[in-house]
C-alpha cells in the first residue's frame, strides 16, 4: 500500500518541534551507526521493515553511534512502518500482528455458524406407528407450488370460484383450511415441512440447499412405494434421502424447463399427462400393476406452473389465475382416473396444498401473510366431510370474502400435514417430524384418534430423549442441567396416564394429555438444541473483548505518552506464561473428557493467548490506571458515556437509518459544545448548516422508489454553478498556482458535468417516449466513466484544488447513475467534508497541538515526505469516530443493504438497457462506492494536515469496528425470513470487514490525492 511505502521513506524534512516532539533528518543506511542529531530524540530503524523509527517517550530503539544498544533487546520500540512495536517486548512483529488479527477475526466470523446455525435434527429414534388399521391404502398429494390461499378460495368477479372442482370438493366431500407455513417461504423448506414434518433449519443456509444438507426421514421414505412427478429441483431430495429403492421420480430436465417459457402452465400439463400415461402403461406391466395395488402407496404431483407464472406475471395476472384453472381441471381428471383405476374402492385419500404463497409483486421468502398462508384441501378415504357451522371466529376477514362462513375452516401448521398423511395410510410418522396430527381432518373412531395422537406424542418424545441423551453424554454430570418439566419420571408418568385413559375409553382426556406432552417435548428439544449457546457465546465474547483490549493497549503504549517506561520482568513473565498454559490445558482437558467437536477447542482456547497478551501488558494498564485516577472522575465517565453513545448510534443506524440523523444533529452542535465556534464563527456556522442538511438524507425513502429526473438535472446545474464560482475565486486569488494545463483539466471536468446532466435528461426523455437509449448518450456515459478516474490525477496537487477536482469527476459519474434526490447526496457530503478539513485545523489549534498551517497552499505531493507524526491525543479518538460515522453515513445515507439487493435497474439506464446482471451489479457497486471515496479522500486530507499517522488511526477504527462487531454478534438471528437472517449475517460480516475495507479505501484515496500525471507539455517551466 502506498501509505506504507510513504512512511518507510527516511525522513527528508527537518521539522523540529512542530508538534512538540523532535524530529530528525536521517541519511545513513546502517542501523545503529548514525550520529544522533543535536536536540533530537533517538532514531532507529525498525528491524522488520528497515524503515526509520521515531522513538516515543518509552523509547530505546536500536542505537545511535556511541550509545549502548538496548539491553537484551526487550524494550519497547516504535516503528513507523506499522503501528506496532517490532521488538520482542510485545512479541509480535507486523506480520504476526496481521496474522493474529486475521485469525481472531476468522474464528469470530465462522463461530456464528456453530453457535446459531447448527442442525437441530437427531438420529437413532425408533419409528412409531398407530396400531389400528388405517383408513386409506394410498394417498395422492398435489402440491401447487406458490399457490396463495386467497387465490384459490376467493370468488372471481362473476362470483364464480377460481377452481370449480376444488370448491365443490370442500363444499361437498372434504375438509379444508389454511396451512400456515414458516419463514423462509421457499420451495425446499416448504416441501420438507410438508413431507418430512419439520421446519428445515438455517444450517442449510451454510450448505447452499442444493443437496440434502442433513439426512432426514419422510413420509415417502416410510411408504411402501412413492411415485412422484414434477420439478428436478424438488423431487430428487426425497428420493435421495430414502433408504432402499422405493421412491421413484419423473422429472422434466432442468434444461427442458424452457418448454414452459411461453406458458408455464405447460409444466403442470406435463405432470398430468405423464401420470395418465403411467397408469395406462401399468395395465400392460404386471409388476407395476401389483405394486400400484399395494398398501401404503403415495403418488406425489409437484405442479410448478403457478409459481413460475406468479414470478413472471404476479398473482393478480390473468396467467396466474388461468394456471389455477388448469390445475383444477388436472386434479379433477387425475382424481377420477385414479378412482376408476382402483374400481372406486374408497381407499384413496387426496390432499391438495402448496409449499408457500406469493406476494402481490411476485416474490416469496419472507413472512408476509400472502406468503405464509397456503390452502389445504383434503378428501377421500378417512377424511371428514364438510362440517356446517353457524359461526366461527378467525382474526382475518377471509371467510366472508370467500363466502365460506358456514363451512368449518380447519387451520394447521405446515408440518402437521406430514403426520396427517402418515396416519391416513398407516405408516410410521417421519422420525424428525415435529407436527401435531390435525385430528379434525380425520373421519375415524375416537379410539383411532387417541391411539394416533399417542403415537404422535411418543414419536416426538423419542426425539427429545435422544437429544437429551446426546447432551448428557457430552456434558460432565455436575455441569448438566436437565430440562426440568420433562424429567424421566415425568415422562413415564405421562405415558402411563395416557395408556390408562385409552384403556378406560377416556379418549378426550388422552388426547389433551398427549398434546401437553408434545408441547413439552418440543420445548425441551429447543432447550437442548441451544444448550451450549450461552457458553460458546461467552467464550467468543471473551476472545473479542480480549482482542479489543489488546489493541487499545497497543495504541496507548505506542502512540501516546500516557505510560512511562516499564522494564519487563523476566521472572514474572515466565510465571505468567506457565499460568496461562496451565489454564489452557485445563480447558482442553475439560473439552476432551466431554468429547466436544474440535471447533469448540478453537472457540474456548482462543481467549487464552489473547488474554495472555493483555495480561503481559499489565504494567501499561497500571500506568494507565494511575494516569486515569489523576483525571477527574466526571471527565472519565463523560468520555465513556460519549463513546458508548457514539457506538450505539452507529449500531442502531444499521437497523434504523434515521439514527444517523440524530448523530448528524449532534455533530451539528459539536462546535458549540467544544467552544470551537468562538475562534472560527463562519466555518462553524457552515459546518452546522451542512450537518443539518445532510441529516435530511437518512430520513428520505430508500433510493429508486420515485424517480425524479428534474432534481438530478438541477443538481448537475448546481454543481456547474459551484465550480464556476470556485474557478473564479481561484483565478482571482492564486494565479501563480494555475497553469494552462490545469485550467484545461478544469474545463474538461465542467464539460463532463454538463454532458452528464444533458445525457441524464435526454436518456430518460427518450426512454419515456419508448425510443430506447440513444447510442450517442451511451458513448458519452461510458467515456465520462472512463475519464473520471483519470482527470483528477491531471489536476494540481494543492489540497483544495485536488479534492475539488476529485469531487467534480465523481459527481459526473454519479449524476449518470442517479434517478432522484440521491444525486444531491455526494454534493452535500463533500461540502461537509471540505468544512470538516477546516474544522479539524481549528480543533488542532484549539487543543494547542499545532500551529495552524495554511491549508490553501498545502500540497498533497509533499505531504507524504513528512515523517513527523505527533502523539495521539484524546481528540483523535473523536477524529476516527467522525471518519467511521461518515463512512456509515455514506453507506446508509441514501439506502441500505436491502436496497443493494432489491436494486433499481433504472439507475443504470444511461449505460445499458439490456439486462446484464454482472454489468448492472458492477455499476451499482460503483454508485455505492463513490460517497466512500469522497469521505476517504477528505479523511486522507485530515490525516496529513493534522500530522497523524494513518496507522494509529486505523487501530482506533479497528477498536470501534470490533466493538460494533461484538454487538452484531449477539444480534445474529437464526429465525425469521431469508432476508432477516441474511441481513443479520451481512451486518456482522460488514462490520468485521470494515477495517479491511477502510484500508483499501485509504489506499485508493492516497493514490487519488498524491499521484499526478503530467500531460505532455509544449512549454516547459511554465508553472512553478
Ligand atoms: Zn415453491
Ligand atoms: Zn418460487
Amino acid at each position: 500500500m502506498t501509505s506504507l511505502g510513504a512512511l518507510r521513506r527516511p525522513p527528508s524534512l527537518w521539522l523540529k518541534g512542530v508538534a512538540g516532539v523532535g524530529a530528525v533528518r536521517g541519511s545513513a543506511s546502517v542501523p545503529g551507526m548514525v550520529p544522533r542529531p543535536q536536540g533530537t530524540r533517538r532514531l532507529s530503524r525498525c528491524p522488520v521493515c528497515v524503515g526509520w523509527n521515531r522513538v516515543g517517550p518509552l523509547g530505546h530503539a536500536g542505537s545511535w553511534e556511541g550509545e549502548p544498544s538496548a539491553p537484551n533487546g526487550r524494550e519497547h520500540q516504535l516503528c513507523l512502518c506499522w503501528i506496532l512495536p517490532c521488538q520482542p517486548a510485545i512479541a509480535m512483529g507486523v506480520p504476526v500482528f496481521i496474522l493474529a488479527g486475521l485469525l481472531v477475526h476468522c474464528v469470530f466470523l465462522v463461530s456464528i455458524f456453530d453457535i446459531y446455525f447448527s442442525s437441530p435434527l437427531v438420529h437413532g429414534m425408533t419409528p412409531h406407528q398407530t396400531p389400528l388399521p388405517p383408513p386409506a391404502k394410498r394417498l395422492v398429494l398435489f402440491v401447487a407450488d406458490g399457490l396463495r390461499a386467497d387465490s384459490l378460495y376467493e370468488l372471481n368477479s362473476n362470483n364464480r370460484p377460481q377452481a370449480p372442482y376444488l370448491r365443490a370438493i370442500l363444499e361437498n366431500n372434504g375438509s379444508w383450511g389454511i396451512s400456515h407455513t414458516r419463514v423462509p417461504t421457499e420451495s425446499r423448506p416448504g416441501h420438507v415441512a410438508l413431507i418430512a414434518g419439520f421446519y428445515e433449519d438455517v444450517s442449510a443456509v451454510a450448505k447452499g440447499w442444493k443437496e440434502n444438507p442433513v439426512e432426514f426421514d419422510s413420509v415417502f421414505n416410510q411408504s411402501k412405494y412413492t411415485w412422484s412427478w414434477g420439478s428436478p429441483d424438488i423431487l430428487p431430495m426425497f428420493a435421495k434421502g430414502a433408504t432402499g429403492d422405493h421412491v421413484y421420480t419423473f422429472c422434466y430436465t432442468a434444461e427442458s424447463e424452457d418448454f414452459g417459457a411461453q406458458d408455464a402452465a405447460k409444466l403442470d400439463t406435463w405432470v398430468f399427462d405423464h401420470v395418465k400415461s403411467f397408469f395406462n402403461s401399468s395395465r400392460s406391466n404386471q409388476t407395476l400393476f401389483s405394486a400400484l395395488n399395494e398398501d401404503k402407496v403415495v403418488l406425489f404431483l409437484h405442479l410448478l406452473g403457478i409459481d413460475t407464472n406468479g414470478h413472471a406475471h404476479r398473482p393478480y395476472s390473468r396467467e396466474y389465475k388461468e394456471n389455477i384453472k388448469v390445475v383444477d381441471d388436472g386434479v379433477k381428471e387425475i382424481a377420477s382416473m385414479i378412482e376408476n383405476f382402483y374400481g372406486n374402492d374408497g381407499k384413496t385419500a387426496f390432499i391438495l396444498t402448496s409449499d408457500h404463497g406469493m406476494t402481490d409483486w411476485g416474490s416469496h421468502g419472507a413472512g408476509h401473510p400472502s406468503e405464509t398462508l397456503t390452502p389445504l384441501i383434503v378428501w377421500g378415504a378417512g377424511v371428514n366431510y364438510p362440517q356446517k357451522v353457524t359461526s366461527q371466529f378467525f382474526e382475518d376477514n377471509f371467510l366472508r370474502e370467500w363466502k365460506l362462513e358456514n363451512l368449518k375452516r380447519l387451520d394447521v401448521n405446515q408440518a402437521d400435514i406430514a403426520p396427517l398423511m402418515a396416519s391416513l395410510i398407516g405408516v410410521p410418522f417421519p422420525l424428525n417430524s415435529v407436527g401435531t396430527l390435525p385430528l379434525e381432518y380425520l373421519n375415524n373412531s375416537a379410539h383411532f384418534k387417541a391411539e394416533s395422537m399417542f403415537t404422535n406424542a411418543v414419536q416426538i418424545l423419542e426425539q427429545f430423549k435422544v437429544k437429551m441423551h446426546q447432551k448428557k453424554e457430552t456434558t460432565l454430570s455436575f455441569l448438566f442441567t436437565p430440562f426440568k418439566p420433562l424429567s424421566d419420571s415425568e415422562q413415564i408418568n405421562f405415558l402411563k396416564k395416557t395408556r390408562l385413559y385409552i384403556q378406560q375409553h377416556k379418549y378426550d382426556e388422552a388426547v389433551s394429555l398427549c398434546k401437553t406432552l408434545i408441547n413439552l417435548a418440543l420445548e425441551g428439544l429447543s432447550y437442548y438444541h441451544t444448550y451450549d449457546r450461552l457458553f460458546l457465546g461467552l467464550s467468543i465474547a471473551m476472545g473479542f473483548v480480549g482482542w479489543t483490549t489488546y489493541v487499545i493497549l497497543v495504541i496507548i503504549k505506542t502512540h501516546t505518552n500516557l505510560t512511562k517506561t516499564v522494564q519487563a520482568n523476566n521472572k514474572e513473565s515466565t510465571v505468567l506464561f506457565y499460568a496461562f498454559t496451565i489454564v489452557g490445558m485445563i480447558i482442553a482437558f475439560f473439552l476432551l473428557i466431554q468429547a466436544r467437536p474440535w471447533t469448540y477447542y478453537v472457540y474456548c482456547l482462543l481467549p487464552v493467548p489473547v488474554w495472555y497478551a493483555v495480561v503481559r501488558e499489565l504494567p501499561v494498564i497500571q500506568d494507565l490506571a494511575a494516569n486515569l485516577l489523576s483525571l477527574h472522575i466526571s471527565q472519565c465517565i463523560g468520555f465513556l458515556l460519549v463513546s458508548t453513545l457514539g457506538i450505539e448510534i452507529l449500531v442502531f443506524s444499521f437497523f434504523y437509518r434515521s439514527t444517523l440523523t440524530i448523530g448528524l444533529l449532534i455533530f451539528a452542535g459539536w462546535p458549540v459544545i467544544t467552544q470551537l465556534w468562538v475562534q472560527a464563527k463562519t466555518t462553524a456556522l457552515i459546518w452546522t448548516l451542512l450537518c443539518v442538511l445532510l441529516a435530511v438524507f437518512p430520513l428520505m425513502p430508500v433510493v429508486g422508489r420515485e424517480p425524479n429526473i428534474p432534481l438530478v438535472i438541477a443538481t448537475g446545474l448546481l454543481t456547474l454553478l459551484i465550480s464556476c464560482f470556485s474557478l473564479a475565486c481561484c483565478c482571482r486569488s492564486e494565479n501563480k498556482h494555475r497553469s494552462n494545463e490545469e485550467l484545461k483539466v478544469y474545463f474538461y471536468q465542467m464539460l463532463s458535468i454538463t454532458l452528464s446532466t444533458y445525457v441524464v435528461s435526454s436518456t430518460h426523455d427518450s426512454l419515456k417516449n419508448k425510443q430506447g437509449l440513444p447510442v450517442l448518450n451511451q458513448i458519452i456515459s461510458w467515456m465520462t466513466l472512463a475519464s473520471s478516474s483519470v482527470l483528477p490525477l491531471l489536476s494540481s496537487t494543492f489540497l483544495f484544488q485536488r479534492l475539488f477536482s476529485i469531487l467534480l469527476s465523481l459527481m459526473s459519474t454519479y449524476l449518470l447513475l442517479s434517478t432522484g434526490y440521491e444525486a444531491l447526496f455526494p454534493l452535500v457530503l463533500s461540502g461537509l467534508m471540505f468544512v470538516w478539513i477546516n474544522m479539524e485545523q481549528e480543533a488542532l489549534q484549539h487543543y494547542g497541538l499545532s500551529v495552524k498551517p495554511k491549508l490553501a497552499v498545502f500540497n498533497f505531493a509533499y505531504a507524504t515526505d513528512i515523517t513527523q507524526f505527533r502523539q495521539l491525543h484524546l481528540d483523535d479518538v473523536r477524529r476516527s469516530f467522525f471518519f467511521v460515522f461518515f463512512i456509515v453515513t455514506a453507506f446508509f445515507g441514501t439506502g441500505n443493504i436491502a436496497s443493494v439487493n432489491s436494486f433499481d435497474p433504472a439507475s443504470v439506464y444511461c449505460f445499458l438497457t439490456v439486462f446484464s446482471p454482472f454489468m448492472m451489479g458492477g455499476l451499482l457497486v460503483l454508485k455505492v462506492v463513490i460517497p466512500f471515496v469522497l469521505v476517504s479522500c477528505a479523511f486522507e486530507a485530515v490525516q496529513v494536515t493534522t500530522q497523524l499517522s494513518s496507522k494509529s488511526l486505523f487501530l482506533i477504527v479497528l477498536v470501534i469496528s470490533d466493538i460494533m462487531a461484538l454487538h452484531f454478534f449477539f444480534l445474529v438471528k437464526d429465525y425469521g425470513s431469508w432476508l432477516d437472517i441474511g441481513t443479520s449475517i451481512s451486518h456482522y460480516v460488514l462490520v468485521m470487514s470494515l477495517t479491511i475495507f477502510m484500508m483499501l479505501m485509504n489506499g485508493l484515496a492516497q493514490l487519488l490525492t498524491t499521484k499526478r500525471l503530467e500531460l505532455p507539455r509544449r512549454t516547459k517551466h511554465h508553472s512553478t
